[in-house]
This record gives C-alpha cells, sequence and structure tokens, in this order.
C-alpha cells in the first residue's frame, strides 16, 4: 500500500496518536546534537511539539516510550526478511517499507520496556538479520530520504482501531523469539537471538523541579495514598492510586523521579505520574525539538536528497 498522498501532518498526528513520538534527525537518521532520546522516552513531546517541529532533515521516532494504549513500544529493525508477509506480530501498531522491500520497520508494543538490543542473527553466517530496540534507542522513519538510497520509508500498514484496545501480551523476549521462529520458517535458514546488550549510557532518567513534586504529593495526598518512607533513600511507599487496594501498599513513589505499581498499574516518569494524576507538566527542560543549527562538524556535505511528503 503506497502513500504517497498522506501529507506530513496527517502523519504525525496518526502516529503521535498511536503512541509513536517523533523527533527531527538529520542527515538519513542521525540525532540532532544535543537530543537525549533517553531522556525523551522517558518524557515523550507533546502532540503540539511534534507538529511544531522542523522534520525538513528527516524525521525518528522514539523507541522505549510508554504507549498510551499499554506497554511500551519496541521497534524491529528487519534488514533481511521476506517480500510478503503473512502476519504481524502482536501489539503490532505500524509498518513502514525500508528501502528495499525486504527492509522494514516495525513498532510494536510489549509488556516490557526493553533497555537495549536484541539482535537476530543468521545461524552459520553469523548475518544480522533483525534487531529488536527498546529505550534509549530511535529508528528512522519517513518521511526521510537517505541521501545514498534508492528512496526512503513510507508507510505500510497501521494498526486498526479496535486493536488499540487489547493490551500487549508479550515480553520483548517473546517477541524477539516469535520473530527468529518467523524468520527462520520464511528466510529457510535457521535465525537465533544473540544477545541483549545494554545500553552504555548511564541510566540518569530526568529529574522534576520542586514545585512538580510538591504538586504530585498534594494530589497523592489528596487520593489517600498515604506515603511513608521506609528507608533512608527518597522513594516512598504507599496505596496505588491507579487500583482499589487499602490492604497492601503496591505503590513506591520517588517524587523527584519516578514511580512503579507492585500490581498491574505501570511504571514511569515522574512527568509520567504527573499526567496520570491529571497535574499539568510546567515545562521542563528538554532538548529543543525545533531545528538548529548543527555544528560544523556535523554539516552534511551536500543536501542531494528530498525529503517525501
Ligand atoms: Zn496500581
Amino acid at each position: 500500500m503506497r502513500n504517497d498522498a498522506l501529507d506530513l501532518r496527517t502523519h504525525l498526528r496518526r502516529l503521535h496518536r498511536l503512541g509513536l513520538y517523533t523527533i527531527p534527525g538529520w542527515g538519513g537518521g542521525k540525532l540532532l546534537p544535543g537530543t537525549d532520546p533517553r531522556a525523551l522516552s522517558l518524557n515523550p513531546p507533546s502532540l503540539r511539539e511534534v507538529l511544531e517541529a522542523d522534520y525538513s532533515d528527516g524525521l525518528i521516532i522514539l523507541a522505549g516510550t510508554e504507549n498510551p494504549h499499554g506497554g511500551y513500544l519496541v521497534a524491529i529493525d528487519v534488514d533481511h526478511g521476506p517480500e510478503i508477509w503473512p502476519s504481524m506480530p502482536k501489539g503490532f501498531l505500524y509498518d513502514e517499507l525500508g528501502t528495499q522491500n525486504t527492509k522494514r520497520h516495525i513498532f510494536v508494543r510489549t509488556t516490557d520496556r526493553l533497555e537495549g538490543v536484541l539482535n537476530l542473527v543468521a545461524y552459520g553466517t553469523g548475518e544480522l538479520v533483525a534487531e529488536i530496540k527498546g529505550l534509549n534507542l530511535s529508528l528512522r522513519s519517513w518521511p526521510t530520504m537517505p541521501p545514498d538510497k534508492p528512496r526512503g520509508y513510507q508507510p505500510a500498514s497501521w494498526t486498526v482501531e479496535w486493536n488499540l484496545l487489547a493490551g500487549p501480551e508479550l515480553t520483548a523476549r517473546q517477541l524477539a523469539d516469535g520473530m527468529a521462529d518467523f524468520l527462520s520458517r520464511s528466510l529457510g535458514e535457521s535465525i537465533w537471538v544473540k544477545d541483549l546488550d545494554r545500553p552504555k549510557t548511564p541510566a540518569t532518567g530526568i529529574v522534576a523541579s520542586g514545585d512538580l513534586a510538591a504538586a504530585v504529593e498534594h494530589e497523592l495526598d489528596r487520593r489517600n495514598v498515604r506515603l511513608r518512607r521506609p528507608g533512608g533513600t527518597g522513594w516512598q511507599l504507599g496505596f496505588c492510586p491507579f487500583h482499589d487496594n487499602t490492604k497492601t501498599p503496591a505503590f513506591s513513589v520517588n517524587l523527584t523521579q519516578g514511580w512503579i505499581c507492585f500490581s498491574t498499574c505501570g511504571r514511569g516518569s515522574i512527568f509520567n505520574l504527573a499526567r496520570r494524576l491529571g497535574i499539568s507538566t510546567p515545562e521542563v527542560s528538554r532538548p529543543r525539538l525545533r531545528r538548529r543549527a548543527h555544528p560544523s562538524e556535523h554539516e552534511p556535505v551536500a543536501v542531494s536528497w528530498r525529503v517525501r511528503f
């Protein structure tokens, strides 16, 4: 299915509705200097920020974001696959064709937030067939057209509306095993999961302002979460504000960092918690999404490619 008529703003709105957050790139899929994909994954841009950003040098979809429809987003980067795919993985949200029919980007929800890369490698040859990517990684996407490629990525298919209602059921590891099995059968060679590579950057996360922490604490207090501090850490324990249980404290929060429910309500950053509690989050320091001048050492030599939209 070709989508040449799809304009960029429609594309961006569709992606954002699916929890696929876009950021500007340049040079066929590189992040703009100063971009922190991990911070952006934990605190993804609003629709307004997404629509106002300048994608004339390329567009990248963040992986590792918490999906508004449940689960976390992982991206499958397939470099060598079958030309015709009989079905999409469970929890599939969006699929785009790459520079050849056998190259694809598939975005899927899983129950866990993968923090690295699971490589799928052909047994015997050692050839990299596909990668499953999570937090702190991002994938180039339509409408980027790499300078040395015949054509850019383009949308192939989207999830259908009813599918959004069902939550993801697979872990990233199960998804990787399933992809390995599927690719083994469709390519006629043995594909296996190589490794889980942890990201090299430390998991610093981002820290909220005192105002936001105070607003969150006030709202939690109002909801009778009854926080108490079991240890000397910044983490406090209480009753989860998102599920009905006043017997077991299942909710842990650090008012400048994040939260987790030990039942099934999820986890996330303090910004994510503020949003779920209905608190409007103030502007936080995050890399500017508008186009900025590239430092000279990053300047593309020649812009010999066009943006497709
Ligand atoms: Zn809960």
